[in-house]
C-alpha cells in the first residue's frame, strides 16, 4: 500500500514566499534571490514529506503564483499582448509569468493581467488560461523539469504534478468567437506528451495529472474527450505510470469515465464523497482491471484530525476488494488548502491544548497518511496501535467536549419555527411603513460600511494588542475617528450614514472574536492568490453570542447624529464561508447557529435605536456547490439562514444586505427570497449590466447598484455617475433606487474617498432634479 501526497503548501510555513515575492516586486531583492528563496521552500517541503515517510512525493506543486498559470507557461499558452516581453530577450520567463499574473506598468509598457477566478469551491484563485482559434501550443517553460531534477539531487525521485490537459482546457476561456477550446486538445497533447516523455527519460516513474473537472457536470462530448486524451497519452508513454487525480466532489455520472481511463491509478476524494468508494467497487468494472485506487481519506480542506477508525473502514473495504497492492493512501486533495504546521501554534492562550489536540495542519496530515497505511497493514499494525488509541481518545474528547456542545444552542436551533424566517409583513407593506418612518428622499444615498483603514487606525489596533495602548485610549481614538467621519458625512449630505468600521480588523474575524465556539490561529495561513494569504478563523463548537457585538459603537455613532445611522453586520453564510468549519455537523446547522446569534444582534441594535441595519452577505454565491443538482438544497438553507438573522425586527426597521463579485442571473429568485428591504450590489464594472437580472425578474425590493468601482483610486466624474444612474433608472423603478459605491471603502485613501463621494452626491442631486 503506497502513500502519496497530491501537493504541499507552497507559501512556506512562515509565509516566506509571500515576503520574498513582495520584496522582488518592490525591487528590493533580485530575481536570483527570489529564486533561491523559492528553491529553499521547495527543498524544505520535500524534506518534510520524506521525513514523514510519504513514498510518492509531488514536485511541480510549487508555484511562484499559481499552478494553472505554470501550466499555461509550460505549454506556451501566452496571450499575444505579452509577446513584446519575450521578443529577443532571454531569461524573461519569470517576468512574463508575473506580467500574466499581475500585469505590468513600467518603462512605457502597460499590459493588463489575465483574469483570475476561484478554484472550484475553494478560496484559492487561479489565473484563467486564454485560448484563441488555431492556437498552437509549444513547450515554453522548463519549470517541471527543473524541479524534478532538483529533487533528484536530494535523492528523491518525485511524482511530478500537472494540471491534466482536459481540465486545463475546460478551466480556460475562449478569447475569440467561432471555436471551442476543446478543439485544441490534439495540439495541446503533443506538448504534454513531449513533457511526459522527457520526464520518463529522466527517470520519473509516476506522474500525477489533476483532472478535478471530472467531478463537475460534464456533457457527453466532454466525457468522450477525457477518454480520447488519455488513450493518446497512454499510447505515447507506456512506460510512465499515470495517476489521474479527481477531488472536491463525487464523480457522479463521470464515474464511468474516470474508472475506465487507460491509466495506472485513479485518485478519489473520499472526504467530500465517501460513497463513491462503494460506487466504484460495486457499480463499475474497476475491480476487474489492474488499476490502483488512491483513497483520499485525509481532509485537505480543513484543519481537523483524521478519524482513523473511520478511514480504516474505508481502506479495509478497498483492500478487501482490490488487494493491498492496488490501494494507495493520500490526502483528499492537494494540501495547498491547509495551513502549514500546527506545531507552530505555541501560544496556549490563543489555542488551548484541548482544542489543538483535535487539529491537524498539512505537516500533521502527512503523518496521518503514513500512520493510516501502517495501521491498515497487519504486519505493522501492532507497532502503531498506540497512535490508534491516541487518535481514538482525541476524537472521543472532541465528540463529547463541553467546550463544543451546548444544549441551549442545539435546543434553540431545533426549536426554530417557520414563522421565524419571516418578517412581520410582506415587503410592499414594509416599504410603505418605512417610507413614513424613515423619511428618506428619493434616491437615498449611503455607503457600504467601511471608511479608509489608514495606517494610523491599524497601528492603534496593533498597539492595543501589544499592550502599548490601553483599551480606554484605544476606544477614545476609535470614537474620535467615528465622530470625524460622521461630521464629514453630514457635511457632504449623505442620507444614511455609517460609522466607518474603524474598530474592525476584518469583517469575519471581528465577529468570530466575539462569538463563542470560535478559535483563532497565529500561523494558520492559506494561499488565496499570489502572495495573498488568508487566516480563516476556526469554528470548533456551538456558536453563541455571549454579549452584544456592535451595539456599543453603532449606538455611539447614532447618538452623534440626527441622521439615520446604519448598523453593520456580517451575515451567517459569509461568516460560515470564510471560516474553517466543523466537520461534525452539517454546514446548515452551523449556519443556523450563527444566524441566531446575528438575529439577537439585529434585535439589540433595533432596541438601541438603530433603524437601518445592513447584514452583509458577499459570500452567498461562492458557497454554491459544484454540481447544479445540489444548488437548490444549499440555496434553500443559505437564504433561510439570512432570513432567520434578519426577521426578528419590526416593519419599520429597514434591513439591507450587500453582495459583491456576484453574477445574479441564475440565482436571482433566491436573492429575492432573502427579502432584504434594500440590497446593495457591485455593478459599476459591468456598467450596470448586472442589473438586467433584477429587471428581468421584476425584483420587487429596493436596490443600490454600485455607481463606482472602489477597487481603484480613480475618482469617478459626476457625469459618469449620472450616466450609470440613468441606465439603472431604465430598468429599476425610481422609488426603489439607492445610490452608493460598489463596496466598502476600507482599502481606499481619504482624499479619493472624499472626492468620489462628493461627486456621487452631486450626481444624485442632478437626477433628483430631473425626476
Ligand atoms: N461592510 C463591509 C465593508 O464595507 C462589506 C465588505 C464586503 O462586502 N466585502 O467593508
Ligand atoms: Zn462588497
Amino acid at each position: 500500500m503506497l502513500t502519496h501526497n497530491l501537493g504541499y503548501p507552497r507559501i512556506g510555513s512562515k509565509r516566506e514566499l509571500k515576503r520574498a515575492s513582495e520584496q522582488f516586486w518592490a525591487g528590493k531583492i533580485s530575481k536570483d534571490e527570489l529564486i533561491r528563496n523559492a528553491r529553499q521552500i521547495r527543498r524544505q517541503n520535500w524534506q518534510t514529506q520524506a521525513e514523514a515517510g510519504i513514498e510518492l512525493i509531488p514536485s511541480n506543486d510549487f508555484s511562484f503564483y499559481d499552478h494553472v498559470l505554470d501550466t499555461a507557461l509550460l505549454v506556451g499558452a501566452i496571450p499575444d499582448r505579452y509577446h513584446a516581453l519575450i521578443d529577443g530577450k532571454s531569461n524573461r520567463e519569470l517576468d512574463i509569468f508575473f506580467a500574466m499574473a499581475r500585469g505590468v506598468q513600467k518603462d512605457g509598457i502597460d499590459i493588463k493581467a489575465m483574469e483570475m477566478t476561484k478554484w472550484f469551491d475553494t478560496n484559492y484563485h487561479y489565473i484563467v488560461p486564454e485560448f484563441v482559434k488555431n492556437q498552437r501550443f509549444q513547450r515554453y517553460s522548463d519549470k517541471i523539469i527543473v524541479e524534478f531534477e532538483d529533487a533528484k539531487q536530494m535523492g528523491i525521485v518525485t511524482k511530478p504534478v500537472l494540471v491534466g490537459p482536459v481540465s486545463f482546457l475546460l478551466l480556460g476561456k475562449e478569447k475569440e468567437a467561432g471555436f471551442s477550446r476543446i478543439s485544441l486538445l490534439d495540439n495541446l497533447l503533443t506538448v504534454y506528451i513531449e513533457v511526459l516523455e522527457d520526464l520518463a527519460l529522466r527517470g520519473a516513474t509516476w506522474v500525477q495529472l489533476d483532472e478535478p473537472c471530472l467531478t463537475l457536470d460534464l456533457t457527453e462530448d466532454e466525457q468522450i474527450v477525457f477518454q480520447q486524451a488519455y488513450a493518446k497519452i497512454r499510447k505515447a508513454v507506456p512506460e510512465l505510470k499515470l495517476l489521474v487525480a479527481t477531488y472536491f466532489e463525487c464523480s457522479g455520472e463521470n464515474i464511468h469515465v474516470s474508472t475506465t481511463l487507460p491509466i495506472d491509478c485513479l485518485h478519489v476524494d473520499l472526504v467530500r464523497c465517501p460513497s463513491q468508494l462503494g460506487d466504484i467497487l460495486e457499480n463499475t468494472d474497476f475491480i476487474k482491471s489492474d488499476k490502483i485506487l488512491s483513497l483520499g481519506v485525509v481532509d485537505g480542506r480543513n484543519i481537523w484530525k483524521n478519524d482513523y477508525t473511520k478511514s480504516l473502514g474505508l481502506i479495509q473495504k478497498a483492500v478487501d476488494a482490490l488487494g493491498e497492492d492496488r490501494v494507495m493512501i493520500a490526502p483528499s486533495c492537494s494540501l495547498l488548502h491547509s495551513p502549514c504546521d500546527l506545531d507552530l501554534e505555541k501560544n496556549e492562550e490563543v489555542l488551548s491544548p484541548e482544542i489543538k489536540n483535535w487539529m491537524a495542519f498539512a505537516k500533521q496530515k502527512l503523518d496521518e497518511v503514513v500512520i493510516l497505511s501502517k495501521l491498515a497493514d497487519p504486519k505493522t499494525f501492532k507497532d502503531f496501535a498506540r497512535q490508534l488509541t491516541d487518535n481514538h481518545l482525541a476524537i472521543e474528547s472532541r465528540r463529547s467536549s463541553k467546550l463544543i456542545h451546548k444544549s441551549e444552542v442545539k435546543n434553540r436551533v431545533s426549536a426554530i419555527k417557520e414563522k421565524d424566517f419571516d418578517r412581520e409583513s410582506t415587503f410592499s407593506i414594509r416599504q410603505e411603513i418605512q417610507l413614513e418612518a424613515l423619511k428618506l428622499p428619493l434616491f437615498p444615498t449611503t455607503t457600504i460600511g467601511s471608511f479608509p483603514q489608514t495606517d494610523e487606525v491599524r497601528q492603534l489596533r496593533a498597539n492595543l494588542k501589544k499592550g502599548e495602548l490601553s483599551q480606554a485610549d484605544y476606544d477614545a481614538k476609535i470614537a474620535e475617528a467615528i465622530e470625524k467621519s460622521i461630521t464629514w458625512q453630514e457635511e457632504i449630505g449623505i442620507d444614511v450614514l455609517v460609522h466607518g468600521e474603524f474598530e474592525r480588523n476584518d469583517m469575519v474575524e471581528y465577529f468570530g472574536e466575539q462569538l463563542s465556539g470560535y478559535v483563532f490561529t497565529q500561523n494558520g495561513w492559506v494561499q488565496s492568490y499570489g502572495s495573498r494569504c488568508v487566516k480563516p478563523p476556526v469554528i470548533y463548537g456551538d456558536v453563541e453570542r455571549p454579549n452584544p457585538m456592535t451595539v456599543k459603537w453603532s449606538g455611539y455613532a447614532q447618538s452623534k447624529t440626527d441622521k439615520l445611522m446604519k448598523g453593520m453586520l456580517t451575515g451567517p453564510v459569509t461568516i460560515l464561508q470564510w471560516s474553517f468549519v466543523r466537520d461534525d455537523q452539517p454546514r446548515q446547522t452551523t449556519a443556523y447557529q450563527i444566524a441566531l446569534a446575528i438575529r439577537d444582534e439585529v434585535t439589540d441594535l433595533e432596541k438601541a435605536g438603530i433603524k437601518v441595519i445592513q447584514i452583509d452577505e458577499p459570500a452567498i454565491r461562492e458557497g454554491l456547490p459544484l454540481r447544479k443538482a445540489d444548488w437548490a438544497n444549499y440555496l434553500d438553507w443559505a437564504v433561510k439562514a439570512f432570513r432567520l438573522s434578519a426577521a426578528g425586527v419590526r416593519n419599520e426597521t429597514q434591513i439591507h444586505t450587500h453582495m459583491c463579485y456576484s453574477e445574479f442571473n441564475d440565482i436571482i429568485q433566491h436573492i429575492a427570497a432573502m427579502d432584504a428591504d434594500v440590497i446593495t450590489i457591485e455593478t459599476s464594472r459591468s456598467q450596470m449590466e448586472l442589473l438586467d437580472a433584477f429587471a428581468d425578474f421584476k425584483y420587487p425590493n429596493e436596490i443600490g447598484p454600485g455607481v463606482y468601482d472602489i477597487h481603484s483610486p480613480r475618482v469617478p466624474s459626476i457625469d459618469e455617475i449620472v450616466f450609470l444612474l440613468e441606465k439603472a433608472l431604465n430598468v429599476i423603478p425610481a422609488r426603489n433606487l439607492w445610490v452608493n459605491p460598489d463596496c466598502g471603502l476600507k482599502t481606499r485613501h481619504w482624499a479619493e474617498t472624499e472626492a468620489a463621494l462628493k461627486n456621487m452626491i452631486a450626481a444624485t442631486e442632478k437626477i433628483r432634479e430631473a425626476a
